[in-house]
């Protein structure tokens, strides 16, 4: 009897699949050990991946897909049941309309590689993270991603204009519109952003562009108080309008980890409370400076900013963003959990302080860090309790989201559920909404083939 690989090997060609023992790849960005898997797939078209599907469909055969691999809730991380189906082949930018401002790209094109197409075209692609240069467009539309310039212009989910899929049993759905406006029945690609791969696999997408901005002016301050971080906030909301496009909460003790004789270099005093990096990217260079100038002094001369550096070349642009988006510094010591939580931005304080309290109390030697995309209501916790013990992950979970359901905030702001966070998905949604969820996923892909086990419990979308 034929294996699957076998089957796949010979529909797909030999260039195509590398059977198991032969993959060489790590489980992921987070994770650097070698990755187990019955094959790794490397198709190079929708059509490719659609025979793939209805191969693995006909043979109940459980797919992973997998992107840049950067994801922070193991949602790409195969297990050794599985085949993978890698994007990594299906990466070419097919054209840039100047007229329309869209581009048509390959699900697997790597972020940074479309942003740096479109700028060379006098075009912007808003969408921007940390992880730009190994996160495929796929990928970013598979988790709905967020990033640092939300604030402005939306999250994937604002950026997408068309998209093309292929379903579990290999069935492609071609939705490929350009038009900002299409109201023809159901948007049906709603369904699969942010479904995390469960749904379906993206092969290309037609992305919304900007005019690439003329002027950048950025600024880290340091501010003393929660309220004049808030006061920041408003002010530059009201003041920068459409040119603000990033504005990124440190807390001190993050600012301090990742600063010093072993991180980044510090470019204002290691001890203050509150540190924010914003951003204002506009397009008139005679009133843009004035404007993110002025905003900066009287939020100084009002004791709200107690401190400011504002960079005098691209370099240190460069360096001050590292600080916010090179974590390597508090990472040496594992473990150390992710959080990538949302609430409403008044309740942030009071709950950011509570979390502390209860971690301390459990763990008095813990370290906790915070940070975030404060504008979106978003922030990123990374604690590392300093101890070891059985369900450490579970306990520290238990107190960070425990804590949250009170504020009426979100388990996941941008990274989505993987398999990390099935036991809280519960915490966000209701019990109508999962069963609902759970009733696409039955609909779309009866035999459970696509990312078994992740959003969902695999005993709510089972049927196969
Ligand atoms: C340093 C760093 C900074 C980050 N900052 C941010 C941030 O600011 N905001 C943010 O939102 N995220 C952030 N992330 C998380 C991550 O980069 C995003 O989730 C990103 O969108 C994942 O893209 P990827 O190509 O790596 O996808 P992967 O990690 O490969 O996959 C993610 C999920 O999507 C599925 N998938 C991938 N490609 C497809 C496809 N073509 N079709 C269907 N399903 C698919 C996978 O199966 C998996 O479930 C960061 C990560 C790192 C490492």
């Amino acid at each position: 009897m034929t294996n699957i690989v076998e089957k796949l090997t010979a529909a797909l060609g030999e260039d195509a699949v590398i059977s198991g023992t032969e993959i060489d790849r790590a489980t992921s960005y987070w994770d650097q050990t070698p990755t187990q898997a019955v094959a790794l797939l490397r198709p190079k078209t929708t059509t490719d991946v659609s025979t793939a599907l209805r191969i693995c469909y006909d043979n109940h055969q459980p797919v992973v897909t997998q992107g840049g691999m950067t994801n922070c809730v193991q949602s790409a991380d195969a297990q050794p049941e599985e085949v993978i189906l890698s994007l990594e082949r299906i990466n070419t930018i097919e054209s840039i309309d100047k007229a329309g401002a869209t581009a048509t790209v390959g699900a697997g094109t790597v972020l940074q590689t479309l942003q740096e197409a479109c700028l060379q075209q006098g075009l912007l692609f808003p969408l921007d993270l940390g992880a730009r240069g190994s996160c495929t467009i796929g990928g970013n539309a598979a988790t709905n991603a967020g990033g640092i310039n939300v604030l402005r212009f939306g999250m994937a989910r604002h950026l997408i204009l068309g998209m093309e899929v292929v379903l579990a049993d290999g069935t492609v759905l071609s939705s490929m519109n350009q038009m900002l406006k299409n109201n023809a029945g159901y948007d049906l690609k709603q369904l699969f952003i942010g479904s995390e791969g469960t749904l379906g696999i993206i092969t290309r997408l037609v992305v919304k562009l900007s005019p690439k901005p003329k002027t950048c002016y950025t600024a880290l301050v340091a501010l003393n108080s929660f309220d004049h971080v808030i006061t920041l906030l408003q002010q530059a909301r009201r003041d920068l309008t459409d040119t603000l496009s990033a504005f990124e909460v440190m807390w001190g003790h993050y600012f301090k980890g990742v600063t010093g004789a072993t991180g980044h270099r510090a470019p204002l005093a290691r001890e203050h409370p509150y540190y924010i990096l914003l951003q204002a990217e506009g397009g008139d260079p005679d009133t843009d400076e004035d404007r993110f100038n002025r905003v900066l002094e009287s939020c100084f001369e009002a004791g709200c900013i107690v401190d400011a550096v504002i960079p005098k070349s691209e370099a240190e642009r460069v360096a001050l963003w590292d600080i916010r988006e090179n974590f390597e510094p508090i990472l040496h010591i594992k473990p150390i959990f992710l959080y990538d939580i949302s609430l409403p931005i008044v309740a942030m304080n009071d709950y950011v302080d509570s979390v502390e309290t209860a971690l301390k109390t459990q763990w008095p030697s813990c370290e906790f860090y915070v940070l975030g995309h404060i504008a979106d209501g978003n922030l990123h916790f990374f604690i590392r309790p300093n101890v070891s013990c059985e369900d450490l992950h579970f306990s520290c979970d238990e107190i960070v989201y425990g804590l949250l359901k009170d504020c009426g905030g979100s388990v996941s702001a941008e990274h989505g559920i993987g398999t990390e966070k099935i036991a809280w998905l519960g915490h966000s949604r209701t019990q109508e909404e999962l069963k609902i969820m759970a009733l696409l996923k039955r609909t779309l892909d009866s035999r459970n083939i696509l990312n078994r086990g992740r959003v969902l419990p695999v005993d709510d979308n089972t049927n196969g």
